[in-house]
């Protein structure tokens, strides 16, 4: 059964997206196996590095958590890429590559 990893909701087989969260649903609930090793507030960033990872043999799951202690800022939320405990340091490596080569203009 398809997880959300965000509200922890379970789905039926075959949904994709949590229409909550409006994120990708997970096979199972993260555990303590799974690591952050990025962080961020922009979900397409986090997804593009989740693809790249997946596309390199790593399973990757995406924590997305709305930061509600701040009233009034709006939808503010904090994004997690984990990856296994055991793929961590490729992980890393692969995204520092993908930071390296992006070029930075500041937005
Ligand atoms: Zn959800």
């Amino acid at each position: 059964m398809p997880f959300c990893p965000n509200c922890r909701y379970e789905y039926k087989e075959g949904i994709k997206i949590c229409p909550d969260c409006n994120i990708p649903l997970v096979p199972e609930l993260i555990d303590e196996e799974w690591v952050i090793v990025y962080t961020s507030d922009q979900l397409y960033e986090v997804q593009m590095l989740k693809d790249t990872l997946e596309s390199a043999g790593i399973d990757a799951n995406i924590l997305s958590q709305k930061d509600s202690s701040f009233p009034g800022t709006g939808d503010l939320a904090v994004i997690k890429l984990l990856v296994k405990s055991e793929d961590v340091s490729s992980a890393v490596d692969y995204i520092k590559q993908l930071n390296n080569s992006k070029p930075d203009n500041g937005e």
